[in-house]
C-alpha cells in the first residue's frame, strides 16, 4: 500500500522548536510568555490596519468569546452562515442563543448578502432583531464583505468574521479578519499554519480585545485574592503552543504560495475534463486556497463525486465532501433557515482534494493518475 496522502496535514518550517526550547529553557510552560505575545504581535503586523489580537487554545474559543463580547445572551438570534463547519455555529448554541442560517451565493460559496437582507427584514418583521452576523471565508475563499458590511451598517447590526480557514486571504488587498467588528482565526492541525491547536480573536477594537484576555483567563478582577465579577473561560493559548505558531508565521507567506500552487496544478491539469468546474477568484479577490476544491456535474462528468471520493480511498488517499450545510445537520435543522439551495448543491457535488503545502509531485500525480482513469 502506498503511504497515506492527506487532505491537509501540519508543515512545520524548521524554527518552531527554537522558539518552544526557549519556552522549556525560561520555564515559560504557561498560558502566558513572550512566545504568546510575540505571537499575537506577528498576527498584529501580518493582518495590518492596527488589528489587536488575542491568542486562544482554538478557533472555537475565539467564536465563543467574540459572540460573548458583542452582547449575545440567552435567546437572542444570531444570522449564521449555513455552509460551514459546525464549530461555527456551536457557540452561538452554548450561550442558549438561536443560529438562524443564510444560504449562500454561487460566486465565493458564502453567505449569500441577498438572502442576508432578507432574513434580517424578516427576522425584524417577526419581533427581533438579529444580535450578531457570521459570515464564514470558506477553503480560503473570501466572503462578499464589501456588501455584508454595506448591509450589517444599514441595519446597525454587528459582524464576527469565521475567518479560520482564510488567514492571509484578502478583498482588494485588505485581509480577512480586518472587516468585521470581531474576526475568528485557527491554527488547529489542519489549518494553513497550525500551533498543533489554537485560534486567535482579532478587532480594531483595543478594548474588545484586552476584554478577551480577561475572559480567557478566568475573568479574575484585580485582587491579591481570587475575585470575580463575570463568569470567566479558560480559554487562552499556552506559551508552547504559540511558540509553535511565531514558527509558522515565519514561513505563513510561503505556506500560502504553496497552497495556491497545488490549486493552480489542479486547475491547470483537471481543466479539460468534463463536468469539472472549480470556484474561480472574483475580481480582486484572494484566496489563500487553504483547500483545494472542485465541483463535479453528475449529468455530465463520467462519474459522481461519490465515486470519485471512494476511488481516491482505495488508493489511499483522503478526499473529503464539501461542509455539510448546518440547515440539513440533525442538531441544528430545528433552527429557522432563509435557503436557496446553493449550498445543497455545493455538498452534493463538491470535493475538496488533498491540499497540503507539503505535497510534493510524486503524491499529486497520484491523485492525478486517480482521476485521469475514472473522469476521462
Ligand atoms: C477549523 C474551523 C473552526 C474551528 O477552529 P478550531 O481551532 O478547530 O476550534 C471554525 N470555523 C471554521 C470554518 C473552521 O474551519
Amino acid at each position: 500500500m502506498n503511504d497515506k496522502i492527506w487532505l491537509s496535514s501540519p508543515h512545520m518550517g524548521g524554527t518552531e522548536e527554537k522558539y518552544v526550547k526557549e519556552a522549556f529553557d525560561t520555564n515559560w510552560v504557561a498560558p502566558l510568555g513572550p512566545n504568546v505575545n510575540g505571537f499575537e504581535q506577528d498576527l498584529s503586523t501580518f493582518l495590518g490596519n492596527d488589528m489587536h489580537v488575542a491568542a486562544l487554545s482554538s478557533g472555537t474559543a475565539a467564536i465563543h468569546l467574540g459572540l460573548v463580547l458583542l452582547g449575545v445572551t440567552a435567546s437572542d438570534e444570531v444570522i449564521c452562515q449555513s455552509m460551514t463547519f459546525s464549530a461555527t455555529a456551536n457557540p452561538i448554541v452554548y450561550l442558549g442563543a438561536i443560529p438562524v442560517f443564510v444560504d449562500s451565493e454561487k460566486d465565493t460559496w458564502n453567505m449569500s448578502p441577498e438572502l442576508l437582507e432578507e432574513a434580517i427584514k424578516d427576522r425584524i418583521g417577526k419581533g427581533k432583531k438579529p444580535k450578531a452576523i457570521m459570515p464564514v471565508h470558506l477553503y480560503g475563499m473570501p466572503a462578499n464583505m464589501l456588501e455584508i458590511m454595506r448591509i450589517a451598517k444599514q441595519y446597525e447590526i454587528p459582524v464576527l468574521e469565521d475567518a479560520a480557514e482564510a488567514l492571509g486571504s484578502s478583498i482588494d488587498g485588505r485581509m480577512c479578519g480586518t472587516f468585521g467588528e470581531v474576526a475568528a482565526l485557527s491554527f488547529n492541525g489542519n489549518k494553513i499554519i497550525t500551533t498543533s491547536g489554537g485560534g486567535a480573536l482579532v478587532s480594531a477594537d483595543e478594548t474588545i480585545v484586552k476584554d478577551a484576555r480577561f475572559l480567557s483567563t478566568q475573568a479574575r478582577d484585580n485582587a491579591p485574592h481570587y475575585q470575580h465579577s463575570q463568569i470567566g473561560y479558560n480559554y487562552r493559548i499556552s506559551n508552547i503552543c504559540a511558540g509553535i505558531g511565531r514558527g509558522q508565521m515565519e514561513v505563513l507567506s510561503e505556506r500560502i504560495a504553496q497552497r495556491r500552487a497545488v490549486y493552480q496544478q489542479y486547475a491547470d491539469r483537471l481543466k479539460d475534463i468534463k463536468g469539472v468546474s472549480f470556484l474561480n477568484e472574483p475580481h480582486g479577490y484572494f484566496s489563500n486556497r487553504w483547500l483545494s476544491t472542485i465541483l463535479i456535474d453528475p449529468t455530465t462528468a463520467k462519474c459522481t463525486r461519490e465515486e470519485l471520493r471512494l476511488a481516491l480511498e482505495k488508493e489511499n488517499i483522503e478526499s473529503r465532501p464539501l461542509w455539510k450545510p448546518m440547515h440539513l445537520q440533525p442538531v441544528f435543522s430545528k433552527y429557522p433557515s432563509y435557503v436557496n439551495g446553493v449550498s445543497e448543491k455545493l455538498f452534493d457535488d463538491g470535493l475538496c482534494l488533498p491540499s497540503g503545502s507539503n505535497l510534493g509531485s510524486i503524491e499529486l500525480e497520484r491523485v492525478f493518475d486517480v482521476i485521469d482513469k475514472q473522469m476521462r
